[in-house]
């Protein structure tokens, strides 16, 4: 394989072309899939699998493991404003690693994420190997309502929810072992909070959405490359921890918009929804901030605008085949 292709076009050259089913509302390309099963209901299917050392250090517990695999998984359904209702569980682990401590760990782990957000898990798979854990999440919408990427217009107004770069300092301090860790920041590794809430209330006035995975600077390009607009972002507006912008002045910018695991949404919300839309944030104590707006998309498909700085939409975010 060239080994310069990323995953992207690897979905896109080899799978993308799969989907054909009359029944199938979204395929592949967005952070779920959407199956209409009644005239009533849609369901949102989402996969995502970690793998060791590479979505989580190998010396996590196994309760971390458990929380964060199941966080971010919940993560896609919230980006398609999708009620999380069962998932199943695809284990595979070390066969070393069979003792009942590690399995109680990790059972306990998966119970606490599963109770809070009230999923159940349905079936899965157990095999011996390198340790991967794969879960695959169903969520249910009413029909039409769920958030795609590719409805956003020119003119919308461009809003994040929470802090951007805690994922990304976070594995910062995971990763060097000197460093005085901080409760908080491994918290927001271990368990992500899938913005489920916020992201069923956006039926009503996002025109489109994802969730920060990949790093703001990605994952908006994905919503803006479906939608076909122009994103200008004022790097004054993004949302940064005040520890962060503190402790880590000269990386917090670059973490904020490259660093990934973040999990927050990114969406955007007609101009004229403005008004009722912060009204309704407010109100119900949703964090969210306003950061840029919409433009119709010039000649040069440039996507993103930061300061008024052309950036390329594939400048940050993790790329598993590069
Ligand atoms: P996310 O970050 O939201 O989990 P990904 O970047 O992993 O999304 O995937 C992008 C899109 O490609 C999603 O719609 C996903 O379902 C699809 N996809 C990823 N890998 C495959 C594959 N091997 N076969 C089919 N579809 C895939
Ligand atoms: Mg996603």
């Amino acid at each position: 394989m060239n080994q310069t292709i990323d995953e992207f076009s690897l979905i896109s050259n080899f799978f993308k072309e799969l989907t054909g089913q009359q029944d199938v509302a979204v395929g592949i390309g967005d952070d779920a899939a959407i199956i209409n099963t009644t005239k009533d209901h849609q369901i949102a299917v989402a996969t995502d699998t970690l793998v060791a050392s590479v979505h989580f250090p190998e010396d996590a517990t196994a309760e971390q493991i458990a929380t964060r695999a199941l966080c971010v998984n919940l993560s896609d359904m919230a980006a398609m404003g999708a009620i999380p209702k069962w998932f199943t569980l695809s284990l595979c682990m070390p066969k070393e690693w069979v003792s009942s401590e590690w399995l109680q760990g990790f059972s306990q782990g998966l119970a606490r994420v599963a109770d809070q957000y009230n999923v159940s898990l349905i079936g899965g798979d157990t095999t011996a190997g390198p340790l991967t854990i794969s879960i695959t999440v169903l969520g249910e919408n009413p029909i039409g309502q769920s958030l795609c990427r590719d409805g956003a217009k020119p003119d919308d107004i461009i809003y994040v929810s929470g802090t951007l770069g805690d994922g990304a300092a976070a594995l910062h301090q995971l990763l060097n072992s000197t460093l005085k860790k901080n409760d908080r920041l491994i918290e927001r590794f271990y368990q992500p909070q899938p913005q489920i809430d916020l992201g069923i209330g956006l039926r009503a006035y996002a025109s489109a959405c994802i969730d920060i995975s990949d790093g703001l600077i990605a994952d908006l390009g994905h919503l803006c490359k479906a939608s076909g607009v122009t994103a200008l972002i004022n790097s004054q507006l993004l949302p940064i921890h005040p520890d962060i912008k503190q402790a880590h002045s000269g990386q917090s910018r670059s973490w904020a918009l490259t660093g990934g695991d973040d999990y927050q949404l990114c969406f955007t919300v007609p101009l004229n929804q403005q008004a009722d839309f912060e009204y309704w944030a407010d109100s119900n104590n949703f964090d969210v901030n306003a950061i840029g707006n919409m433009i119709p998309l010039d000649h040069n498909q440039d996507y993103l605008k930061i300061d008024n700085q052309k950036v390329s939409i594939t400048a940050g975010g993790y790329s598993h085949f590069r």
